[in-house]
């Protein structure tokens, strides 16, 4: 394990909702895409359904997406902006199936704002261990996913939304092609 399971799961969960968006294709089209996201991430706390609650999530990916491409001293401007925003207050809560772990926000903040400190507290580890490199964006050509490696090798080249296989068949094709 690179990080704490709770940053990892962080991070990955940003990463998601970073690929929720991919140029004209958006996947949070709706509250019921929404719905979907937060069930699959497991987010707890309370929700508003409304409008407002979607836009606001939706206009926090672009702030995440950056993370993955800036230099250090500007994540670091980005996440303490984040946590400034959000006034965010670190504490060691037990929830669910899930044992100790770092919020810092009320269950009863907006769900944006929920989601923007718990990405902001995961790259603080991030940050702190100096380990910026691991976040990427996909090696697949023209795709613009970002990715969390967290291989112990480094390994990690594609997203989760498949390039990786679709790069391991276009390998066996040029494979294949090459051999007489
Ligand atoms: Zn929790
Ligand atoms: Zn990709």
């Amino acid at each position: 394990m690179i990080f704490a399971h709770d940053t990892e799961v962080a991070l990955a969960a940003a990463a998601a909702l970073v690929n929720t968006v991919d140029g004209e294709d958006e996947r949070l089209p709706d509250l019921a895409a929404l719905d979907e996201f937060v069930r699959t991430w497991g987010w707890s706390g309370q929700r508003q359904r409304t409008a407002k609650e979607l836009r606001e999530v939706r206009a926090l990916r672009p702030r995440l997406r950056e993370v993955w491409t800036a230099e250090e001293d500007r994540v670091v401007e980005i996440v303490n902006e984040l946590l400034r925003e959000a006034a965010a207050l670190p504490q060691l809560v037990k929830h669910d199936e899930w044992d100790y772990h770092l919020h810092a926000t009320p269950p009863h903040a907006p769900l944006a704002t929920r989601m923007s400190v718990e990405a902001a507290m995961a790259f603080v580890d991030v940050v702190r261990t100096t380990e910026l490199s691991r976040l990427r964006i996909c090696d697949y050509p023209d795709c613009d996913n970002v990715l969390v490696d967290l291989s112990k090798n480094r390994s990690k080249r594609f997203c989760e939304s498949g390039c990786g296989n679709r790069a391991a068949v276009a390998a066996y094709r040029a494979r294949k092609a090459a051999t007489p």
